[in-house]
């Protein structure tokens, strides 16, 4: 059942580089990417969705038993008021994989994108994790992570709108047991390079990151924590799991993701791909109890409080503060 984890991650880079393009490609021609609200009022665009289609098109040419967790469905695309937004995703979706797409054959593939996180394998795809940052041009993420017997063994970060060599865009990709690598998303034949979190001699040292938007983290939580570390510097925020590359590559030491409501459950889709990346790169990862993220649980993290990513030395001593705070 297991897969072969180098032709495994090649399916993997190729499906987010290509589901990136198309990312990109929306924020630059469309004055204002069209958008739909879910009943959670969370918005997607041409972009979530052509993604997903994309990744789930490429994933199903390389082995088309495996499942794929996606955070969409095209139920509300299929929808006659969606017309519109429906024919933009389809011409995208063409457009990126070079062969005609008719709109069916589109709503089916971001359909293969709704198997059930159970079994022995299965992928987990955010089509773009961040969205709000998307819409504000700022910085999202597709993230794509394979799930096996539980565990996440590789992952995949594309950061379309990361710096990196003086311009911008990155890809982030980790199998576990192995070095966390970074290269040029846009360019395919670019080497890659390893990269490693940093070394804070303490946690008041250390830069902290968090999201931009206030309802998914408490920020105030944290300014209290920063400030019983000793951190001096303002946080650094930024929308999606480029707070995990942020960490891997040394932009930041903490990523802290403090629970705004006591019920809320972290999604497996926004922290399957990151996770792996930072502890790959020598980093920790876990929930604000310190717990390790437990991905048996289906598609949310239903054992688990938030999540406390760091480099490492500091972690315990990030948790206690946390702990502090809480109590
Ligand atoms: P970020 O870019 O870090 O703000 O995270 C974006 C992700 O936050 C989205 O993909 C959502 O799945 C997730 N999200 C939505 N509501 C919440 C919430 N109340 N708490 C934590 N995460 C949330
Ligand atoms: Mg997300």
């Amino acid at each position: 059942m297991t897969g072969d984890r180098s032709t495994d991650l090649e399916a993997a880079v190729d499906a987010v580089r290509t589901a990136a393009r198309a990312c990109r490609a929306v924020q630059e021609r469309l004055v204002r990417p069209e958008t739909l609200e879910k009943r959670d009022k969370s918005p997607v665009t041409v972009a979530d969705f052509a993604s997903q289609a994309i990744v789930c098109a490429r994933l199903f040419g390389y082995r088309s038993d495996d499942p794929v967790v996606g955070e969409e469905d095209a139920s509300a695309l299929r929808e006659d008021a969606q017309a519109g937004l429906r024919a933009a995703v389809a011409e995208r979706v063409g457009e990126e994989l070079g062969e005609r797409a008719d709109e069916e054959r589109v709503l089916s593939w971001i359909d293969l994108g709704s198997a059930k996180a159970e079994g022995p394998r299965y992928w987990t795809l955010d089509p773009i994790d961040g969205t709000k940052g998307f819409l504000r041009r700022e910085q999202y993420a597709v993230a794509l992570a394979l799930i096996e017997d539980g565990e996440v063994v590789l992952g995949v970060l594309g950061c379309p709108n990361l710096p990196l060599h003086g311009g911008v865009g990155a890809l982030f990709s980790a199998v576990r047991g192995g070095p966390a690598w970074m290269s040029p998303l846009w360019d395919a034949e670019a080497p890659a390079q390893m990269v490693r979190v940093g070394t804070p001699a303490s946690a008041a040292d250390a830069r902290l990151c968090e999201s931009v938007e206030s309802a998914h983290s408490d920020q105030t939580e944290s300014a209290r924590i920063a400030a019983l570390l000793g951190i001096r510097t303002e946080p650094y925020r930024i929308d999606s799991q480029c707070k995990y590359a942020a960490v891997a590559r040394d932009d930041a030491s903490i990523y802290l993701r403090l629970p705004t409501r006591p019920n809320y459950q972290e999604k497996i889709w926004d922290h399957a791909a990151g996770s792996l990346v930072v502890e790959a790169a020598g980093g920790r990862v876990s929930d604000i109890d310190g717990r390790p993220l437990d991905f048996t649980r289906g598609r949310t993290l239903a054992k688990n409080r938030g999540v406390v990513a760091t480099s490492g030395s500091i972690h315990d001593e990030v948790i206690d503060a946390v702990r502090r705070v809480k109590d």
